[in-house]
């Protein structure tokens, strides 16, 4: 399904202002707040995806690629042929959802995501990996270490000692939030704000769990196995889908995302999906012509230098470059040609330069010699270091 143009998700125009965007985000986010909708499973989509486009446009330079490049900017489509369980997160950088709602609700909305009572979403988990071109080329496996918090098996994650369960709160009897009027920046009314007795969970533990000391979630190492596609980038971001934080109060577990970063390659550039390199020649090969080896992300290559080949001339090898991380064939590989000037010649070489100079007078450029003067006063010159 193609993504929505930002724009339309939060119905302004391309000229919004970012007050005009700051608006209608706050509109919108209030409108399709998954608290305000339990009811409309549709609106976590929705909210997810105003969120999503306010992260960008809220973001000058994020709103200045996005209007160059459109979704590409994010380099975040995956596309298909990845497994289902890891695509390029949809929405952002990681955790914009978590921070927004607190730019949301931190601005006088009363109340904070510490009342929720509901199931709450486990944290997402973000894992840098570094890799070379070569394997950025090739693909790679990789097995990946991290810390997270895992549902406690002794309580189940209820934070109550095993045999005994949590109780209700006394305090707010177990809404978990004590209602009070207020004034806010969307008028006078009733809010309700988390209780401070159970920190808006509604229950109370009298009996902690003694594994993970009432907390409900205890800290794991674990290791997961990363599949990185073929032709990724520095930018790049894997989801791996639910293995992140438990959740809790049966809320579903977060996501990890591998964010990729690529290092610098001693010879390659990349650009887009191809590569470039540069090859030094001698003047001679770029007179005359030449077959040569050329390096390549995947082993050396050859390369035919044609004759009177000037420098800087560039050549292209057809799918040498980096494969396209969506499937789509590979990129190409240009060869920048450095032609190298001889700087120390024997007498030899000099007079048969100088036999050049005399069989191909006209052709140098701006000399405020004949050919035949030039050539008797730069021998006059040699013969007197000598
Ligand atoms: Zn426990
Ligand atoms: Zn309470």
């Amino acid at each position: 399904m193609p993504k929505k143009d930002y724009y339309d998700v939060l119905g302004v125009d391309r000229n919004a202002s970012q007050d005009d965007i700051k608006t209608a985000f706050r509109k919108l986010a209030r409108k399709y707040h998954p608290d305000m909708n339990r009811d409309d499973p549709s609106a976590e989509e929705k909210f997810k995806g105003i969120n999503e486009a306010y992260e960008v446009l809220s973001d000058p330079d994020k709103r200045s690629q996005y209007d160059r490049f459109g979704h590409a900017a994010q380099g975040s489509a995956w596309g298909p042929g990845g497994s289902e369980t890891s695509d390029f997160g949809g929405f952002g950088p990681f955790g914009s959802f978590d921070s927004i709602l607190d730019v949301f609700f931190g601005e006088g909305f009363g109340g904070s995501r510490a009342a929720r009572t509901g199931p709450e979403r486990g944290r997402d988990i973000r894992f840098d990996l570094e890799m070379t071109l070569e394997e950025a080329a090739a693909g790679l496996e990789r097995e990946i270490e991290i810390r997270r918090l895992e549902t406690c098996d002794a309580c189940n994650g209820t934070g109550a000692k095993p045999g005994t369960s949590p109780r209700t709160c006394p305090v707010c009897g177990g809404t978990g939030r004590i209602s009070e009027t207020r004034s806010t920046v969307f008028g006078v009314g009733t809010v309700s704000t988390p209780c401070s007795k159970c920190f808006g969970k509604g229950t109370v533990i009298t009996d902690p769990c003694g594994t993970c000391h009432g907390r409900g979630r205890e800290p794991k190492t674990r290791k997961i196995k990363v599949t990185i596609p073929p032709g990724v980038d520095s930018g790049n971001r894997l989801k791996i889908e639910g293995e992140g934080e438990a959740g809790v109060r049966g809320g579903r577990p977060g996501d990890v995302y591998v964010f990729i970063s690529v290092k610098p390659h001693s010879v390659f550039k990349r650009r887009g999906n191809d590569l470039v390199c540069e090859q030094p020649i001698s003047i001679y090969q770029a007179t005359l012509g030449d077959e040569i080896e050329v390096p390549s992300i995947d082993g050396k290559t050859s390369l035919r230098i044609p004759e009177g080949t000037q420098p800087g001339a560039s050549f292209r090898l057809r799918g040498k470059g980096m494969p396209d991380v969506r499937g789509r064939g590979r990129g190409d590989q240009y060869v920048r040609v450095k032609v190298i000037i001889p700087t120390r010649l024997s007498e030899k070489e000099k007079e048969l330069f100088m036999e050049l100079v005399k069989m191909q007078g006209e052709g140098r450029s701006g000399s405020k010699h004949e050919p035949k003067k030039f050539f008797d006063k730069i021998k006059d010159a040699w013969e007197r270091r000598a």
